[in-house]
């Protein structure tokens, strides 16, 4: 098994021009101030709602960090450039919170394009879909509290079914993989359900529908083992993707709220523990179960390289994979794919507006915490001192 030097900067950053990585760290030192990250959010937010010229600062800046471009044409150059290093592409079109019929066809119609682009294009591997974007909110909250549809909200759920159906039967005739996210713990019983329902489908040999796992949630090692059971029971691969879980404050506070039990881990420690006995019986499983592993926590590529030497499983064993998103962890990502792992980056493409839910996540999870630098500004001054001894 190779070793992999996570430290190694030089490999991490191989791709980046030394007036990208200036960019990037200014970008990150700005990031790295709460107060400024918030006051730019609503700024940006606001001017970009009243249509003020602000486009194209923002897609220079933190779009270009985080995403491939508005459209999947804008998105070839990424796309390549990380096909170069082994790096497969996880394409999504990053539009959210829509409501209406007319926006569940449209985002629908968007992902029928994107797998078209990825039947043709060997750098890109899956296509990732929120099923909020293809049904309305309320009906997989109503689905998953168990509550009965009326006649219109039962033929509404069957049509998102439909698109859903389509999507998956599509990527299955492709040989492209479907990562369906995991959300808010509330929709995501309908989302576990349909997510079933697609992979026993399609999941006949290869891993075609991918179902999101979130273990800061609480009882979601159960929910993999159950998965892996339900596979087993009507014969096809489980597949999952492993991730803490992005909604943390969200969850927490509708707990409160409403006056029930948080589903959210008590610790960090906690949700740390469930994560890797959840890579373990993954991996332990593999054959009948495909993982990624879908992280920006060194600790935890590390757990999957000693598990994978342990289990005797070569680096690029094609039921195994590790993914982090476009711009961050650049570190894990180019280590691990020089080493021979299965390595997918996430990158997000859309109009600029329509992105700024994904960018504003992405803004806060790069924020000091505990007025620490954050990891990917430590990275990225630590490459740009090595280039300057260099030369
Ligand atoms: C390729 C990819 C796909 C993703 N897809 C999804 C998806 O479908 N759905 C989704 O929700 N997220 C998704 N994410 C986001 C992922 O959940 C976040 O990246 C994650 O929150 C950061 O966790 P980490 O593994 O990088 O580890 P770390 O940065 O080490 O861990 C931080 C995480 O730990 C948890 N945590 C922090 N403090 C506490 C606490 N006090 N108690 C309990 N838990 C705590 C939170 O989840 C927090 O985000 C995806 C990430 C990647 C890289």
């Amino acid at each position: 098994m190779p070793q992999v030097d996570f430290s190694d900067t030089k490999i991490a950053f191989a791709d980046r021009s030394d007036s990208e990585l200036r960019r990037s760290h200014l970008l990150f030192s700005l990031m790295n101030y709460p107060l400024l990250v918030k006051a730019g959010t609503r700024l940006a937010t606001f001017a970009l709602r009243l249509h003020l010229p602000v486009k194209g600062l923002v897609k220079a800046t933190i779009f270009k960090q985080f995403c491939g471009g508005e459209s999947i044409e804008e998105a070839r150059k990424v796309i390549r450039k990380l096909g170069k290093s082994n790096i497969k592409t996880i394409l999504d079109y990053g539009v959210e919170g829509k409501e209406t019929e007319a926006d569940f066809d449209r985002t629908a119609a968007y992902l029928a394009k994107t797998l078209e682009y990825a039947r043709e294009d060997e750098d890109i591997h899956i296509i990732s879909t929120k099923l909020s974007g293809l049904f309305r909110f309320a009906i997989l909250e109503k689905v998953s509290n168990g509550e009965a549809l009326a006649e219109k909200e039962q033929e509404e759920y069957e049509r998102g079914k439909g698109r859903v159906d389509k999507i998956c039967k599509a990527a299955f005739e492709s040989g492209i993989g479907v990562h369906i996210d995991a959300e808010e713990s509330w929709i995501q019983g309908a989302v576990d359900e349909i997510a079933w329902e697609m992979s026993r489908r399609y999941n006949k040999k290869a891993p075609t529908v991918i179902n999101a796992v979130q273990l800061y949630r609480k009882g979601r090692l159960q929910f993999i083992k159950d998965s892996l059971q339900h596979a087993r029971e009507n014969g096809y691969l489980c597949a999952v993707k492993l991730v803490r879980g992005a909604y943390m404050e969200k969850e927490r506070q509708r707990a409160r709220e409403m006056g029930y039990p948080s589903p959210i881990q008590e610790s960090l420690e906690d949700t740390h523990r469930a994560y890797n006995e959840g890579l373990k019986f993954c991996i332990d499983n593999i054959g009948e179960l495909y993982v990624c592993n879908a992280t920006h926590n060194e600790q935890s590529c590390r757990y999957q390289v000693e598990l994978m030497e342990k289990k005797g499983l070569e680096p690029g064993h094609p039921l195994v994979a590790t993914a982090q998103l476009y711009g961050m962890s650049d570190n894990l990502s180019f280590n691990m794919a020089d080493a021979g792992f299965n390595v997918e980056k996430y990158l997000p493409y859309g109009p600029v507006r329509e992105v700024i839910p994904y960018l504003i996540r992405r803004t806060q999870e790069n924020t000091s915490v505990g007025g620490q630098m954050s990891r990917e500004l430590q990275l990225i001054r630590k490459e740009l001192q090595r280039r300057s001894a260099e030369s």
